[in-house]
C-alpha cells in the first residue's frame, strides 16, 4: 500500500468509534478525501490540533482498494486558522470550510479550488478586512463553478455595466445574468437584486486581485454583494449553509 504525501486543507471531522475521527480534507492534487485518523480524540494524539477546520496541513495517507475511506498516517500543521489576527476572523473559518466541502467533488482534483481556500487562509492570517474577504471568497467560488453571471456587460444589450457612468446593474429573479438599468424592466415590478456601480467596480478589481492584497469595501457594497451571492448560492446549493446562518445571527 503506497503512502501518499501531499498538502491539504481540513474541511471537517466526525467522531468515529471510541477515540477516532473521520476527517474530510481537500488535497492540492487529488481532490477531496475522507480518511480515518486513528486515536485522534485521545489526549496527546499525534494529530493534535491539526484537524481543526481550514488548517493547512501536510498529510500522509494510505488508500485502500475498493474502499472510500483512506487511512491517515499523519497530519502536520503548516498554517492554522488560529493565526488569524482579526477578532472576527474565526467566525468565517467554518463558513469557508463548509463552502469548500459543499462544492468540492469527491476525488476530482481542482487545484484552483484548493488555491482559493489556501490563499483565503493566508489572507486571514495577514489580517485583511474580513467583510471584503468573505464576499471575495464567495465570488471566486461561484466563478470557479461557472455559475457567477458575467458582470462586465449587460446580457440583453451588451453595454458595459461599469462604463464610468455610475449606473447600477440588476440580477433579475430567476435569471443567471446581470442587466443594465434600461434592460432590467419596469422599475415598478423589477424585483431581483441591485448592484451599485461601486459594487461592480469591486468585482472588477477582485477578478484580478489576490485575496492577500484585498482592501476593505464600504458596508453598503458588502451588503449588496451579500444579497447577490446569497441568491446565487441558494439557487445552486438549494439550501442555506448552517454556518451562513450562524454568521448572520452573530451580526445581529
Ligand atoms: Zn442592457
Amino acid at each position: 500500500m503506497p503512502l501518499y504525501k501531499t498538502e491539504a486543507l481540513v474541511l471537517r471531522t466526525y467522531k468515529l468509534a471510541e477515540a477516532d475521527r473521520i476527517v474530510v480534507f481537500l488535497t492540492r492534487d487529488r481532490g477531496k478525501k475522507r480518511g480515518v485518523a486513528n486515536g485522534a480524540r485521545r489526549p496527546r494524539s499525534r494529530f493534535a490540533a491539526a484537524l481543526e477546520p481550514l488548517t493547512r496541513v501536510g498529510v500522509g495517507y494510505y488508500e485502500r482498494e475498493q474502499r472510500d475511506l483512506v487511512r491517515l498516517s499523519y497530519a502536520e500543521t503548516l498554517l492554522s486558522p488560529l493565526a488569524a489576527t482579526r477578532p472576527d476572523a474565526l467566525a468565517y473559518v467554518e463558513y469557508f470550510a463548509e463552502l469548500l466541502d459543499e462544492w468540492a467533488p469527491e476525488g476530482d482534483p481542482s487545484e484552483r479550488l484548493y488555491r482559493l481556500g489556501a490563499t483565503a487562509l493566508d489572507a486571514l492570517a495577514a489580517g485583511v478586512p474580513t467583510g471584503a474577504l468573505v464576499r471575495y471568497f464567495e465570488y471566486w467560488l461561484l466563478r470557479l463553478q461557472g455559475v457567477y453571471p458575467p458582470h462586465l456587460a449587460c446580457r440583453a444589450c451588451g453595454s458595459l455595466l461599469d462604463a464610468g457612468a455610475g449606473a447600477p446593474a440588476w440580477l433579475r429573479p430567476g435569471a443567471d445574468a446581470f442587466f443594465c438599468e434600461g434592460c432590467a424592466g419596469d422599475p415598478g415590478d423589477r424585483g431581483g437584486v441591485r448592484l451599485s456601480a461601486q459594487a461592480l467596480r469591486a468585482l472588477a478589481v477582485w477578478s484580478r486581485t489576490s485575496p492577500v492584497a484585498l482592501d476593505g469595501v464600504p458596508p453598503q457594497v458588502e451588503r449588496e454583494l451579500e444579497a447577490v451571492h446569497r441568491t446565487l448560492l441558494a439557487r445552486h446549493l438549494e439550501k442555506e449553509l448552517r454556518s451562513a446562518r450562524v454568521l448572520r445571527d452573530l451580526r445581529r
